[in-house]
């Protein structure tokens, strides 16, 4: 934490008017990284990738003393500031109690502090989300309350914003065509990502526009995003600070698959961006994600949002949740009433302290991010 002790001026705490004061030398927040007007620190600076991990610390500290949510402190906007948050499901298969869970702690964490509430449909790939899976999706959420405060996004009708998007890459000479096949991919030495993919080698990268002219006429590319060789870090609300190295540790992505259709990566930064979402909730099977989408959205002048991967959601004995358990959230509406799911889930996440029905309302009441667990999430029998 170097950085609390390079700037020479400090500030300190005023608890009853919830504002900064100078103070001369205190060890709390040095000058870089507040915004002072009339000797008060008003706000923290805007997160940019190179001070994004002492301002992660600072803006934390910053926060709890003041009573505050990390939030408001990381958007300047200590009056004004309304959190956004989203809910983004991905209509290829049926709502399980661990999504439900994960649309709750959004929901919850927007609207205890008046914050509004965004649900997103990913439904990029059209033939593994047809159209009638999104409604149900939509339809469940519905029946728990878990509505958005606006119509849903739907990334399969946004392919014109996301090739905008794509000209601003270009623009930077960041985008190239990629010709190599799943197979090529496959049997390179390259070390493996967490989802299943490999890390890119770059060999696309130097081929000459007249050798990409020549293989365009064998095979449609897709497109790939030149990234750095730099670390991208990150506070996580639960995973704590995370570090990745773009280059070794993912290599250039796809942006937009040789059918045409974009990349998750990119859609996601784009719609996040675009949707002005202050903090992403989701599982943490998206966290090595994180530091791509970070990186593609400062690119494309996005603010930062703030993260929370909430942790693998259980059964009982600890055990990951299996496709087959996970189906039943729409068959156990029909059986029980919405309080009563919405109780055992919030139970589950230790946001309330029995397992007993609860409404949106009083679940809003009791949410804090202190009380989410960090490492696992155990649904209660009731829920299996
Ligand atoms: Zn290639």
């Amino acid at each position: 934490m170097p950085h609390f002790l390079c700037g020479r001026i400090y500030y300190t705490l005023s608890r009853r008017k919830n504002q900064m004061f100078y103070r001369g030398i205190c060890k709390n927040y040095c000058v870089n990284c507040g915004i002072v007007k009339n000797n008060r620190l008003i706000a923290l600076k805007r997160l940019t990738l190179r001070n994004i991990m002492s301002y992660a610390i600072c803006a934390r500290k910053f926060a709890v003393e003041l009573n505050m949510k990390e939030n408001d402190a990381y958007n300047n906007k200590e009056r004004t500031f309304v959190p956004v948050g989203r809910f983004a499901p991905t209509p290829s298969g049926e709502l399980h109690a661990g999504n439900v869970l994960c649309a709750l702690i959004a929901y919850l964490s927007v609207k205890s502090r008046g914050g509004k509430f965004l649900l997103r449909i990913e439904d990029l790939d059209a033939v593994r989300c047809p159209k009638v899976s999104a409604q149900k999706i939509l339809d469940i959420l519905g029946a728990f309350g878990l509505d958005g405060d606006e119509p849903p996004l739907r990334q399969s009708e946004r392919g014109g914003v996301y090739r905008a998007k794509e000209e601003i890459l270009r623009s930077k000479n960041l985008v190239y065509p990629c010709f190599c096949t799943r197979a090529q991919l496959h049997a390179s030495e390259a070390p493996r990502l967490g989802d299943g993919g490999v890390v890119y080698s770059g060999v696309c990268r130097s081929l000459t526009e007249e050798q990409a002219a020549e293989k365009a006429k064998m095979r449609k590319p897709c497109l790939r995003v030149a990234v750095p060789d730099s670390d991208i870090t990150f506070h996580d609300g639960i995973a704590g600070v995370f570090t990745q190295n773009l280059s070794r540790e993912c290599g250039d992505f796809i942006i937009r698959r040789s059918d045409g259709v974009y990349a998750y990566q990119l859609a996601v930064s784009v719609d996040d961006g675009e949707s002005g979402v202050t903090e992403v909730v989701r599982g943490a099977d998206l966290l090595s994600s994180t530091p791509r989408q970070i990186w593609l959205m400062n690119l494309l002048g996005y603010n930062t949002p703030k993260y929370y991967h909430i942790p693998l959601v259980c059964d009982p004995f600890g055990r990951k949740l299996s496709k087959s358990e996970g189906d039943g959230i729409a068959h156990r509406l029909a059986v029980s009433s919405p309080e009563r799911l919405l109780g055992s889930l919030a139970y589950a996440a230790h946001i309330i302290p029995a397992d007993v029905p609860a409404s949106l309302l009083e679940l809003t009441g009791a949410f804090s991010w202190e009380k989410i667990p960090k490492t696992r999430i155990l649904l209660p029998q009731s829920l299996m």
